[in-house]
């Protein structure tokens, strides 16, 4: 079923909440308010329920339930991440991470710059994948920890996880994967990764925002980040959001079952507006390369327009979609992962991401194609030659 009142391309940024997920939701927001650490029945029941949903999770990304730590968002996951190995390790102060990784890292490392800690920022190619060789090399005796991104929320580029993990593994380093993007788009299994942590959040999969997961491997030593009660044995304090616990179990099932539709249908959707947009549209070229890439993402330049104004008439036309991560919309950057790319400030600033999912349907994808060349001749005629506002900023 397609959702008309918009037309939404914007699935890396959120998603709309299942209406399965909603179901399973809204017995714990009314009758079953029982607080799971309770003594009493009416409490361990719900505790059942929070087992329940840790086993669905963890199916997910094929871990052991007793491996998931349930936080309040992907952001608090990758934090706790960092923040765990560096606890964990005093002696140790040097994080590697890479230079197009979400904000959630970017600020975090930011801030450990700050604290005494060093950081190093893996630069990217052009089509936005990693030198697995450099990274190798920047790994040193006092690395705390690898953090890199399972696939990149601007553009899908997806990373060798599974080959940067056996590097880590071999220099005895800690290795964690943001994988907020990942499931539900392409198999995730932590058994093959090797990875010691990775992240989720919900409602990238259709469940509601502000729930999400740390994946931390059996003996991995963890240092909690949030703390408090003895919740999630001990690894992050507060009392468990059970409502979007328990819907986030049901979107792990859900997200289980469309994995074969979204490399076929949602895929298929994703090509042909892609293919639309550059056949259609002269001056237009993919951000990224093409494989290894999520299959509902695509990050297309608009050659000498911005981004800014293709988003306001997309979305007179009721059409969502974004550039850069929806984090860093309204701010005037252009977007650090296109500029990592070497993409230059004009190209990234006229760039922007289409990101599908499960409730797109094909008129949808003709609809966007009907109304975008339109859209984008009439800015062009519109612009005189002028030098940029922002040049100066730069
Ligand atoms: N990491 C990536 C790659 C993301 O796309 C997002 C999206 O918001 C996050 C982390 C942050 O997740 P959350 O919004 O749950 O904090």
């Amino acid at each position: 079923m397609s959702h008309h009142s918009v037309y939404y391309f914007d699935n890396n940024a959120t998603t709309r909440i299942a209406p399965e997920v909603v179901e399973a939701m809204l017995p714990f927001l009314k009758e079953h308010y029982g607080n799971p650490s309770s003594a009493y029945g009416f409490g361990r029941e719900v505790a059942n329920h929070i087992q329940d949903a840790r086993e669905k999770v963890a199916a997910l990304i094929n871990a052991d339930p007793r491996e998931i730590v349930f936080t309040s968002c992907g952001t608090e996951s990758n934090n706790s991440a960092l923040h765990s190995a560096l606890a964990t390790q005093p002696e140790k102060k040097h994080v590697v991470t890479t230079s197009v990784e979400h904000s959630a890292n970017i600020k975090f490392c930011e801030v450990l710059q700050k604290t005494g800690h060093k950081v190093t920022f893996l630069p990217v190619e052009s089509d936005g994948s990693l030198d697995i060789h450099l990274l190798e090399k920047s790994i040193r005796p006092d690395t705390a920890i690898v953090s890199v991104m399972s696939a990149n929320n601007e553009t899908g580029v997806v990373f060798p996880i599974e080959e940067i993990a056996a590097i880590c593994r071999s220099k005895g380093t800690l290795f964690h994967t943001d994988a907020v993007q990942t499931p539900g788009k392409l198999k995730l299994d932590v058994r093959d990764l090797g990875v010691d942590f990775l992240s989720l959040s919900a409602h990238k999969l259709h469940a509601p925002k502000g729930i999400g997961l740390l994946y931390v491997k059996r003996r991995t030593k963890y240092q909690p980040y949030v703390m408090g009660g003895g919740q999630e044995q001990g690894r992050r304090g507060g009392t468990e959001n059970v409502p979007y616990i328990v819907g986030f179990g049901r979107a792990a099932e859900l997200a289980v079952a469309s994995l074969p539709e979204e490399n076929t249908r949602v895929r298929s959707l994703r090509d042909k507006l892609e293919t639309g947009i550059l056949s259609k549209i002269p001056g237009t070229v993919r951000n990224g390369g093409k494989e290894p890439r999520l299959p509902n993402t695509s990050n297309i330049a608009f050659e000498s327009v911005e981004a800014e104004g293709i988003l306001l008439l997309l979305d007179q036309v009721r059409i969502c979609a974004s550039s850069g991560s929806a984090c860093t919309t309204g701010s005037l950057d252009p977007s650090h992962v296109l500029l990592a790319m070497g993409c230059g400030v004009a190209r990234a600033r006229g760039s922007i991401r289409f990101s599908l999912g499960r409730y797109n349907a094909e008129a949808e994808v003709d609809y966007l194609l009907k109304h975008l060349p339109g859209i984008i001749s009439r800015l062009r005629a519109n612009e005189e030659p002028k030098p940029s506002r922002h040049a100066v900023a730069l």
